[in-house]
């Protein structure tokens, strides 16, 4: 008997599972389960117009037998068999390896991820053995072949004795080593665990012989002897074979679905919702996906990673297909099954692939609908769920360049000065004020914080209602949205707030202007943290106010410089302090302003950091500061 060598690529293959360090060998189990289930639908479909497959459809079957003496683990089938040819053709050659190629483009890099994420097909069966035997015999064809491999150095194939149309696989199971214990792949328990884990969904059972044992009753007077037991052995399917998300949507119970989620998905809480599809068109699938009622511990950290399980015809081919949701859905937890998908696309091939890309667009629209529909009908549930993911959606609108803020502004909701709840943008302009032309917010660590800023007043007062922007994102998010309905956001602290009429307006400009030398004198003993001094129109009781020009805010100005790397450059926002035109300090300031010009850049210091302090930054230089007021209060 010659013994043949594999085609270049498929010895390269091999050599990289004979030598494989990955972590997940355990894979092995669903590639050759996933083969056999491919052979049994050949003959089923076969057998539904030929009599001649004498094989009735339930009799279709995949058994595995463990024999921990030999150390041989099979998978047997009686699907369509192979014949001489194709024994040598389809297991000798490595014939259209997505997975493969793509380790040959980017030969530097780990294999160890493509291998777990795609499987390798049958060569996988080399990870966890030192030979492999396949015997089978196909249908129609009078003998049946053995072909056999003990790795990278060749196979053979020879005629051998299988009378049964089918396909038999042996795995001699590599001995224990230190790293690897190749042991409990002959555990009849752990191939059980991972039939379930990755092949339940197999629709032809898996069925295998299991061991217990059975105390065995006691004689009459044997009472007090040691007990005893005898093996029980009974055939086991060890696969569910239908999939929940095949079944009708009206008979899956709400508890089944919340079940199948948290052993699922690792949850301890029911889900907020199920989103369960099935779509046959451009793409042929089915999905079903849950959002969460909470965020895990680590969603907001970078060790998070999204994705939804993907299966092809009932195969788990990927656990954590990234491409399948945009990161603003990144929470939603789930699954989709195609019938489009070759079980072993690569990652790469993956992300070109036209139908996953159709199947993510269809997915993303149908998450969107169910937030809008939660939001709708059940707010108080659908408020826990902005608690949890909000930052995200937020993010989201201000990523990519805004890119996807028509999608996600309707799903936003923020605090108010109305009602110490949450509003969505098109509340708060479905109840703004008659006249009212401009969306106002305004930013600060809590509502409380925001509260006291003396800018708010003059906007309540005019009875206009305030958006409370208390997270980090909030006001890149409102930046990037720009408008919502046609009407302009604006910061109440920004300098172009413009509450007053134009009368006022009038007389404003007339005393700054008259005041341009008291305000020069006051910036200079202030510094460079500010731009300008003015009076303002636009506070009531408060004194005085920090407000900002151009583009960045106050609050903008603090998130970015906190973020790494921001300490080289700084960003710095415009700044003006803004003085009560009708306060008396007004009055005061100009006395003093034509007394004792000293004493005036006191003054200004004083009023620059308590407009600071309002503002919810700190005092720029606390020890003056200090100084400042003791001197004030001893003179007073
Ligand atoms: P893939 O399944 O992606 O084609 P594999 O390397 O797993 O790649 O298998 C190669 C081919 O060998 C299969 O396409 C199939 O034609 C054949 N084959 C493998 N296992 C069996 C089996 N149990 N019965 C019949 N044919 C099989």
């Amino acid at each position: 008997m010659r013994t043949k060598q594999f085609k270049s690529e498929s010895k390269k293959l091999m050599d990289m599972m004979i030598n494989s360090i990955y972590t997940h060998k355990e894979i092995f189990l669903r590639e050759l389960i996933s083969n056999a289930s491919d052979a049994l639908d050949k003959l089923y479909f076969r057998s539904l117009t030929d009599n001649a497959v004498g094989i009735a459809p339930d009799d279709f079957e995949i058994r595995i037998e463990l024999d921990k003496e030999a150390r041989t683990l099979k998978i047997i089938d009686n699907g369509c068999g192979m014949t001489e040819d194709e024994l040598d053709q389809n297991l000798g050659t490595i014939a259209k390896s997505g997975s493969f190629t793509f380790k040959q483009e980017n030969e530097k890099q780990d294999n160890v991820d493509i291998i777990g994420q795609f499987g390798v097909g049958f060569y996988s069966a080399f990870m966890v053995s030192d030979k492999v035997t396949v015997e089978s015999r196909a249908f129609g064809a009078d003998e049946a072949f053995c072909w056999e491999s003990s790795g990278a150095s060749g196979y053979t194939i020879s005629p051998c004795d299988k009378p049964e149309v089918g396909t038999v696989v042996t795995l001699h199971i590599k001995e224990k080593t230190e790293d690897e214990n190749y042991d409990e792949y002959l555990d009849q328990y752990r191939i059980s665990a991972l039939v379930k884990k990755y092949s339940d969904y197999i629709r032809h059972p898996i069925r295998m012989e299991f061991t217990t044992k059975e105390p065995v009753e006691k004689k009459e007077g044997d009472e007090n002897a040691a007990p005893e037991y005898r093996d029980v052995t009974e055939l086991r399917t060890l696969n569910s074979m239908i999939p929940l998300w095949k079944k009708a949507k009206n008979e899956i119970t709400e508890e089944e679905y919340a079940n199948f989620y948290k052993e699922k998905f690792y949850d301890y809480e029911n889900p907020a919702r199920v989103i369960h599809t099935k779509t046959e068109g451009q793409a042929t699938y089915s999905a079903l996906l849950f959002l969460p009622k909470h965020a895990p511990f680590d969603y907001y950290t970078k060790e998070f990673e999204k994705g939804l399980q993907l299966y092809s015809k009932g195969v788990l081919i990927m656990d954590k297909c990234g491409d399948l949701l945009p990161d603003y859905f990144s929470f939603v937890k789930g699954l989709v099954d195609s019938e489009d998908l070759s079980l072993n696309i690569s990652r790469e091939m993956l992300q070109h692939d036209s139908q996953l890309k159709l199947i993510a667009k269809t997915l993303e629209k149908k998450i969107k609908s169910e937030l809008e529909k939660m939001m709708k009908d059940d707010r108080e549930a659908y408020e826990n769920f902005f608690k949890a993911f909000g930052m995200q959606l937020k993010f989201g609108v201000y990523n990519d360049y805004g890119m996807h803020k028509d999608t996600l502004q309707d799903l936003l909701l923020f605090h108010s000065s109305a009602e110490k709840k949450y509003v969505s943008l098109k509340e708060y302009v479905e109840r703004m004020k008659e006249g009212q032309d401009t969306i106002y917010y305004a930013c600060g660590e809590t509502d409380e914080k925001i509260e006291m800023l003396p800018q708010c007043d003059a906007v309540k007062d005019k009875g206009f209602e305030i958006l409370y922007l208390t997270e980090n994102v909030d006001e890149f998010a409102i930046k990037m949205l720009g408008e919502y309905g046609g009407k302009k956001f604006i910061n109440v602290c920004d300098d172009k707030l413009d509450l007053t009429d134009e009368e006022e307006k009038k007389a404003l400009e007339e005393k700054n202007k008259a005041c341009k030398d008291l305000f020069d004198a006051m910036k200079e003993s202030i510094g460079d943290q500010i731009g300008s001094v003015r009076f303002t129109g636009t506070l009531k009781n408060h004194p005085v106010c920090i407000t900002s020009e151009g583009g960045i805010s106050l609050e903008m100005e603090k998130v970015l410089n906190s973020m790494p790397g921001a300490a080289e450059n700084k960003v710095k926002a415009q700044l003006v302090l803004e003085i009560n035109a009708n306060h008396p300090i007004a009055e005061k300031l100009q006395t003093v302003f034509e007394k004792d010009r000293e004493q005036l850049g006191k003054y200004a210091k004083l009023l620059y950091a308590e407009a600071c302090l309002i503002s919810g930054t700190t005092v720029p230089d606390p020890a003056e500061h200090s100084e400042l007021v003791c001197e004030l209060l001893t003179n007073a």
